[in-house]
């Protein structure tokens, strides 16, 4: 019996293996698929990022990517294996077998029409952001990657944003307001028929960043029932590139726990996205921030929730049966 098991909501493993053009069960990245079994992954969403500046085509591109994605399946299907459901993960671990989810990060690649959606979710999406720092037909993004880097917190979704959100809870799709402005994360909040997630982005409370979340906004969270997924990228987790960020993590998971429990928090590392943080410097290392959180005296119910529980809730909450 493992004494923990491991969902986590955001990688950037695939788009990274095809730019690295290496492999998928064994390589140098933060994730393969022998580093997931070491770490005692249950299961890992594969975002599907895309770059959208001087990009004429994302969705081909994202299916591009997706068709490698499939290929990862049939090559490894003894050992994980895509998934669209909550029970079909838990299948899945009692086989022995890690579980894929295929999200997508970068609501672009919709290219403003709805009927995108619809064949995203045909091909298994069940979760996407709805920008990267972009601005795209569905609203604006809370670090505005353009020329000179700003914080854009105004500008609310786009009458197109309402129809994707509405659209993605009718066909059973979870909504990720991780990229996304303070205003576009309100309007999701204050509509959002489902719970919902920020599947990357930590405290602003512990470390003030647009990409964190504020107080009001997790308590919100809260309410909706949604989880946000911890990052472990340095940035986003106290600015320390030089020393180990695991406590600082820890921290995090304090101060989201004491505002709105335990029941509000999940994994997304940002694995292969991000530089290499020191101490969460690959999947594997997810048995020394299980040690920290048991140090820091949460209870192996609190980190199983944390860890897979609250997402499968989360995920069985979007599910349309
Ligand atoms: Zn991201």
């Amino acid at each position: 019996m493992r004494e923990f098991k491991v969902i986590d909501m955001h990688c950037d493993t695939i788009t990274a293996i095809a730019r690295a053009n290496t492999s998928f069960v064994d390589n140098d990245l933060h994730i393969s698929l022998r580093k997931l079994q070491k770490g005692n992954y249950m299961m890992q969403c594969f975002a599907i990022f895309i770059y959208l500046k001087g990009l004429s085509n994302p969705f081909e591109k994202c299916n591009e990517y997706m068709d490698l994605f499939d290929q990862f399946m049939k090559e490894n299907e003894k050992e994980i294996a895509q998934v669209t459901t909550a029970k079909e993960i838990v299948e899945n671990d009692a086989n022995g077998k890690i579980s894929a989810l295929l999200t997508i990060e970068e609501g672009g690649v919709l290219e403003g029409k709805l009927e995108n959606l619809q064949h995203f979710y045909d091909r298994g999406v069940r979760m996407m952001t709805l920008t990267w720092n972009f601005e795209n037909e569905i609203a604006f993004p809370n670090y505005v990657y353009e020329d000179v880097p700003r914080c854009d917190t105004e500008r609310g979704l786009k009458p197109f944003g309402f129809e994707v959100i509405n659209k993605m809870w009718d066909l059973g799709m979870i909504v990720d307001v991780s990229h996304l402005n303070d205003a576009g994360i309100y309007d999701v909040l204050n509509n959002a028929r489902k719970p919902i997630v920020a599947s990357h982005s930590n405290s602003r409370a512990i470390w003030n960043v647009p990409r964190n979340m504020s107080d009001d906004m997790i308590r919100k969270l809260k309410a909706n029932g949604g989880i946000m997924g911890m990052n472990y990228c340095d940035h986003f987790v106290s600015g320390n590139t030089d020393r180990n960020q695991i406590p600082d993590i820890v921290e995090h998971v304090k101060h989201i726990a004491d505002i709105a429990g335990v029941e509000t928090i999940g994994l997304g590392g940002d694995f292969d996205g991000i530089s290499t943080p020191i101490g969460m410097s690959d999947c594997t290392k997810t048995h020394d921030l299980y040690a920290a959180l048991n140090e820091a005296g949460f209870s192996q119910n609190d980190i199983d929730m944390m860890f897979y529980k609250n997402f499968l809730r989360v995920l069985e909450a979007n599910e349309v049966k």
